[in-house]
């Protein structure tokens, strides 16, 4: 895990000369916001994470003292490393920092955040440029309608955890960073429940909840990457006990289209003239994100000409305006001709004169300032 480079004490929203308690009561107020299960802004993770590396190095005398004078270079000479934790323990984390719990759970563990779920789409290239809505169906588990959750047969009741007598955790030393402490953790008997189920539910085999086909709506917002995911906060599979339920990550892959390669927000394709074409001019069409379109190209246009159609590419995501198209021209040198045609190219030739290929600057001025 990367250490944060920022300033520990702004970090807190404290001053340097705060003493334990007010960095204490700063990391707990900040702590219980930027929670991922209580915040739903999408850097609150990060945040977090920051804060809680902050709190282990301003609330110990020796790494306070060697962040004061070295900076975080000299956490790192003195080989501190921030403790890397699991968030869904996060109730665990701040028993051990504070002997009490986060949420005022009353103890009691068992709530627990639903699981995320991850489904996949893949949708065509044109409906990247465009958005669109497509149904997403996946399995999820929700709270076994027979029991209520509960995971007991209906007409009984769970009985109390003989292992934790009903508290749901066990108390525990362990050793951090921060010194030893006594860690609280959830009884394994009960998974934290306090309760035991002696006469499970048979929907749902006591586990108080079942799995249900969802299907759900997903806007594909105009100008998605492939491999970007779309997060739908809160329709994952549900939690135990009435805890909050996890989220969906929608995959999006957006399939090749064989006329385009994009590139960021650009496109290009080619455009194939025939050898007489590209000398005559010619009119062709361009397959666009949106149809076709027609080009003019003119006499004496060269292979590997390029046209730029503004504005023709992938709008640019949860942004303004859109990239471009670049057209590049490919000219078709005849490969099998009769001793008819054979002797019409001879006669050209001998036709033609340097004249005859020489550019016209003024044309290619033009173009270089049309395409730059
Ligand atoms: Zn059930
Ligand atoms: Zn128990």
């Amino acid at each position: 895990m990367a250490t944060t480079k920022r300033d520990y004490y702004e970090l807190l929203g404290v001053s340097r000369s705060a003493d334990d308690a007010e960095i204490k009561k700063a990391f707990r107020g900040l702590a219980r916001t930027l929670h991922p299960d209580v915040s739903n802004e999408p850097d609150a993770e990060e945040r977090f994470r920051e804060v809680v590396e902050a709190y282990e190095v301003l609330s110990k005398p020796e790494t306070r003292q060697l962040y004061d004078r070295y900076g975080h270079e000299g956490l790192r000479g003195g080989g501190f490393t921030p403790t890397s934790f699991d968030l869904g323990s996060l109730a665990d984390l701040f028993s051990a920092f504070f002997g009490d719990d986060l949420f005022g759970m009353g103890g009691r563990a068992g709530r627990a955040r639903g699981a995320d779920v991850v489904a996949q789409i893949e949708i065509e290239l044109a409906d990247a440029a465009a958005g669109v809505s497509r149904e997403v169906p996946f399995p999820v588990t929700v709270t076994c309608a027979t029991c209520g959750g509960s995971g007991a047969k209906p007409g009984t009741q769970p009985v109390t955890c003989a292992t934790c007598n009903g508290r749901g955790r066990l108390q525990q030393v362990s050793r951090s960073v921060l010194g030893e402490f006594v860690r609280s953790q959830t009884c394994p008997a009960c998974g934290g429940v306090g309760q035991v189920v002696e006469d499970p539910c048979l929907d749902c085999e006591g586990s108080g909840r079942t799995v249900e086909e969802r299907s759900l709506a997903v806007e594909v917002p105009p100008g998605i990457h492939d491999g970007q995911q779309i997060r739908i906060s809160g329709e994952g599979h549900a939690g135990s006990l009435g805890g909050r339920a996890g989220d969906v990550y929608v995959q999006v892959h957006v399939k090749p289209d064989p006329r385009f390669v994009r590139e960021g927000n650009d496109i290009f394709c080619t455009v194939d003239l025939t050898m007489t074409e590209a000398a005559l001019g010619a009119t062709v069409k361009v397959p666009t994100l949106e149809g076709e379109h027609e080009l003019r190209l003119e006499p004496g246009t060269q292979p590997g000409t390029l046209h730029v159609l503004r504005g023709r590419g992938m709008p640019v995501l949860q942004g303004f305006g859109r990239g471009d198209q670049r057209v590049l021209v490919n000219v078709q040198v005849p490969r099998r001709l009769t001793e008819e045609q054979q002797r019409l190219l001879e006669e050209f030739d001998r036709s033609a004169s340097a004249e005859t290929y020489e550019a016209d600057e003024g044309f290619f001025q033009k173009l270089k300032s049309a395409f730059r």
